[in-house]
Formats: structure tokens, C-alpha cells, sequence
């Protein structure tokens, strides 16, 4: 789940688009593969430099590829501040459609 404040952020268009084209991106570079690992396919846009209320609106923070990192679950489970047991809220979520593009799942 998304903390509370940054709820809005994650259902922004703004957001969406900068996730999508964060992972083309990857998929352009590597296929796609985590960044961390290497070896798992990416899962979650993780920020690097985590959101909190007093950057939420703050687009060099938030929207800024360079703050941005592909993660298989693994991988990004292991970088959750509360023991790695968060699972991955629905607005990380993806799929592909017919002509194999990524797109992401309706809230
Ligand atoms: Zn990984």
C-alpha cells in the first residue's frame, strides 16, 4: 500500500507516464532486467532517494529518472525500511497488452 500522503502522487498521470517511460527505458537498455540484480525482470520504479511528505511534491524528487530505479520484488522488498514484508501496492503493478507493450493496471 502507498503511504497515505503519497497516494495522489501515485495515482497522478504525471506519474504514470514518467514510470512507463522509466521502464521502456530499461527494456530499451537491457530488456528490462532489475538493476540491482541483474538477473530478475524489473518490477517496481523505485525512488532512490525515498518520497516523503516534505518532497512529495517536489518533481526533481519525484519525476526525475535519475531518481528512479527498476527493481524485481525481491530486490526492492529487501530495501523496505520495515523488515522487506511489504508486498507491492497495486499502483507498482503492470501488464502487457496485445502488442506487448507495458502498460499499467487501472486502479
Ligand atoms: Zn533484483
Amino acid at each position: 500500500m502507498a503511504r497515505p500522503f503519497a497516494e495522489a502522487f501515485y495515482n497522478s498521470a504525471a506519474w504514470r507516464k514518467c514510470r512507463t517511460a522509466y521502464i521502456n527505458r530499461r527494456i530499451a537498455i537491457d530488456g528490462g532486467l532489475c538493476e540491482v540484480c541483474h538477473r530478475e525482470l524489473g518490477y517496481i520504479v523505485h525512488h532512490k532517494i525515498w518520497l516523503t511528505e516534505e518532497n512529495i511534491n517536489d518533481p526533481e524528487v519525484t519525476l526525475n529518472a535519475d531518481n528512479l530505479r527498476f527493481e524485481c520484488l525481491q530486490c526492492h522488498n529487501l530495501e523496505e525500511p520495515d523488515g522487506g514484508r511489504k508486498t507491492a501496492g497495486r499502483e507498482n503493478q503492470y501488464t502487457f497488452d496485445a502488442d506487448g507493450q507495458i502498460v499499467p493496471l487501472p486502479p
